[in-house]
């Protein structure tokens, strides 16, 4: 199959962008691998209507490209087109504390996700914790489906949460409404978890709450590894673009959070650039979302020290290899420890564990080869992926960076 435009990701970003570059007429394919389009926010909705012209394939995960570019996606197999949009989208962060992998504690993303799939919450005694905007919107799903929210625990300090609202009242009217979804509900900050035992957590203050469900994230990580595997620029952790969205990698664009965590409007507003840039049509020169507003949402929600220490020599880093922090804790960089104890080998590819390991430890992955996620044998033998040269170890390996 051979598009004139790909789109990676249909949240927000990549749905902007499919809209935007439908207008040019070109033929256009959009992937992604959720049962349906939407992304994180929009998942389960069910009124999203998709442009004439651009064909979606659900459920289909990219595992590789090549150079020019030919994407490896399974189980669809082979995409060949010459523009590449990324709109890949965040994943929760988690940080490791004594029960954290025990039943009973989940991402609240994670949580979220299940519950708007159908999982029945109706009763249940839940507490929502870790940091920003997006406990609110996790705990309003929650208590809308039943659940009893026990409190919400924001680890960053009050002043600081209200003097980013003071300084972009634009996000009040969004705090608040979420805020009259959870009237009764307690919202703790400088607070965070230290322990979970089943039914039972116990507060940076002291005090436990008896709970079902513990639904936990620490903010969010950009998805950033197939803007690493072609060979693109990072800037601070993400993927560093122009005022057209482009990326350091020639014909390949970046919209949405893998440039920055800034939420919907900014997901939008650069798909939208994106999906114009990449078909040769006119960018708008305004911007609404800038990279202050991306860098004092970080400020706000930045995490505390402590949190760093939490784990307990028994406690798992990497939970698909089950390795403990005492196991990790000699050696150091992440690529000693994964040879030697196999943290980051498992079924996630390093995507929980790379940034506890990175928060905790220091440790950066040093390089991302395919397959990009987890795929079936049959899958690879279609690949036609260069191997990687033996001496090169870099981010930037692939071929076709300049
Ligand atoms: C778990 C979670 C829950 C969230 N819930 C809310 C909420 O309730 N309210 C709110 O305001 N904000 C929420 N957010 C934040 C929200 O995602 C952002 O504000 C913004 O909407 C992101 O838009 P996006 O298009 O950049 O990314 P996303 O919406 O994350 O879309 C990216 C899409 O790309 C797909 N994808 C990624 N890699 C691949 C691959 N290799 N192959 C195929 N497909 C791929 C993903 O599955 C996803 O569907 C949530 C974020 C997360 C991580």
């Amino acid at each position: 199959m051979t598009f004139d435009v790909a789109i990676l990701g249909a949240g927000p970003a990549g749905l902007a962008a499919a809209r935007a570059a439908a207008r040019s007429g070109k033929s256009i394919v959009l992937i992604d691998d959720n049962f349906a389009p939407g992304g994180q926010i929009w998942r389960g909705a069910s009124q999203i209507e998709l442009p004439s012209g651009v064909r979606f394939y659900p459920q289909t995960r990219l595992f590789a490209v090549d150079p020019g570019f030919t994407l490896h996606t399974e189980p669809l197999g082979t995409i060949h087109t010459t523009t590449l949009i990324l709109a890949t989208g965040a994943r929760e962060l988690f940080l490791p504390f004594p029960g954290w992998t025990l039943p009973g504690v989940f991402g609240a993303g994670g949580l979220q996700a299940l519950v708007k799939a159908g999982a029945d919450i109706k009763g249940k005694r839940v507490l929502v914790a870790g940091s920003g905007p997006l406990l609110l919107a996790v705990a309003a799903t929650l208590r809308k489906r039943g659940a009893r929210i026990a409190g919400i625990a924001e680890q960053a300090n009050f002043g600081t949460v209200v003097s980013f609202l003071k300084k972009y009242p634009a996000k009040l009217p969004q705090a608040i409404a979420l805020r009259a979804r959870l009237i009764g509900v307690p919202y703790m900050t400088g607070v965070w978890p230290t322990r979970f035992e089943p039914r039972q957590v116990t507060l940076s203050t002291g005090r436990t709450l008896k709970i079902d469900y513990l639904a936990c994230g620490f903010g969010l990580v950009p998805n950033t590894e197939v803007a690493q595997h072609l060979g693109c620029r990072l800037d601070d952790g993400f993927v560093a673009v122009d005022s057209r969205q482009r990326t350091t990698v020639d014909n390949v664009y970046c919209a949405g959070e893998p440039t920055g965590i800034g939420g919907l409007d900014k997901a939008l507003e650069e798909g939208e650039r994106a999906g114009a840039a990449a078909t040769g049509q006119p960018v708008s020169r305004k911007r609404s979302h800038t990279g202050a507003f991306v860098r004092d949402l970080a400020a706000t929600f930045a995490l505390h020290h402590q949190l760093y220490s939490l784990a307990g020599p028994e406690t798992i880093l990497c939970r698909c290899e089950q390795v403990t922090h005492a196991t990790l804790a000699p050696y150091r960089e992440w690529r000693d420890a994964k040879l030697q104890t196999r943290c980051g080998m498992g079924a996630c590819q390093g995507r929980i564990c790379g940034p506890i390991v990175h928060h905790l430890f220091g440790w950066t992955a040093t390089s991302i080869r395919p397959p990009l996620v987890p795929v079936p044998a049959a899958s690879l033998l279609t690949t036609e992926t260069p191997p990687e040269p033996e001496n090169d170890r870099s981010d930037n390996a692939h071929p076709s960076n300049p």
